[in-house]
């Protein structure tokens, strides 16, 4: 198949089953373009509207391969409604290699909110995916670690609007095959993207799957398998969905920072679980001279940490603090 280059502002789908590859465009006024693989594969029987965005974070490979797997192994005959994906958000930082941010404005897009496209390159790549998936009824974000990231793999849940949307999103998560999912009930913790999704309705997830950039056979098959079976929960495939055994984690996050530079040594691995006052690792100068020792604050999963030892406390774009934290804490109760 020969996708096809459709600028935003004409892009329109068809009514007859089959799919269609396009790759959307969007010039930005500082001269920079967007570019958007969208999938789209329309069903042979009515049903709802079901989108997978992988990719956001640029060197979260596991989704991006999931998302690409989707699109090859769904045929329109098998399936009722339609199924939207866009298996690399951030084209612009993939193909740079850049990590976590966006290469032009150096924004982080998970917290941006749609609707602002006059805005920086992100305001408007953010604004260009919302407009293309936010007639959908359902949607899973892929994310994993980054290059950086040593990632415990769970599934972050938004538990905001109203209580049947909850249930739809808390559905989505049941059928991944990892040891935690982690129901946000406090809006301030949850991505803005995600609550812009919620706001028009849209059930919706986060899966946070794979570590280190490094694409693994295994949490691609989390992701693509995840996938197959929130499609079967919401009907749009046959079969019953897969129920892994899961954990509910409940409890506040929290991430231990440096307001230093250095070079960092850490002391635990991700899936740990932390005393209050267990040591987490040290900061060193060049030479290996502790610059600072670190603690847990309270008894703690560890979600992820940073296993690159290059921590940089002056590089905090738009007050973003991905140079310079160390380790990410849920809290356990006693
Ligand atoms: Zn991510």
């Amino acid at each position: 198949m020969n996708p096809e280059v459709v600028a935003f502002d004409q892009l329109e789908w068809s009514d007859s089953p089959g799919v269609e590859q396009r790759l959307v465009t969007r010039t930005h006024h500082s001269g920079e373009l967007i570019e958007l693989p969208v999938a789209r594969i329309r069903g042979a029987k009515p049903g709802p509207q079901f989108t997978v965005i992988s990719g956001m974070h640029a060197g979260e490979y596991s989704g991006i391969l999931a998302a690409q797997k989707l699109i090859s192994a769904i045929t329109p005959a098998e399936l009722s409604g339609t199924l939207l994906v866009v298996p690399v958000i951030s084209t612009r930082a993939f193909m740079e290699r850049y990590m976590q941010l966006n290469p032009i404005d150096q924004k982080e897009i998970h917290f941006i909110r749609p609707g602002s496209p006059g805005g920086t390159y992100s305001d408007m790549l953010i604004d260009t995916l919302f407009e293309v998936v936010k007639d959908s009824d359902y949607l899973i974000d892929s994310h994993a670690g980054e290059m950086a990231q040593a990632l415990y793999s769970w599934v972050p849940v938004p538990m905001w609007g109203p209580e049947d949307l909850r249930e739809k999103s808390l559905s989505l998560a049941r059928g991944f095959s990892v040891k935690y999912i982690e129901p946000r009930y406090d809006e301030a913790s949850i991505p803005p993207l995600s609550l812009a999704f919620a706001s028009v309705g849209m059930a919706n997830v986060w899966v946070e799957c794979g570590k280190n950039g490094v694409p693994t056979e295994a949490d691609t098959a989390v992701h693509f398998d995840g996938y197959i079976a929130a499609l079967q929960t919401v009907g749009m495939l046959e079969g019953e969905p897969a129920r892994p055994e899961q954990e509910v984690l409940k409890g506040r996050r929290s991430q231990i920072n440096s307001d230093m530079s250095g070079v960092w040594h850490p002391a635990v691995k991700e899936g740990d679980i932390v005393e209050a006052g267990q040591y987490l690792g040290r900061l060193t100068d060049y030479f290996g001279n502790t610059l600072n020792d670190y603690h847990s604050p309270t008894r703690s999963l560890v979600l992820y940490y940073w296993s690159n030892p290059a921590i940089n406390a002056d590089r905090r774009p738009h007050g973003y603090n991905w140079h310079n934290g160390l380790v990410s804490l849920l809290e356990l109760e006693d």
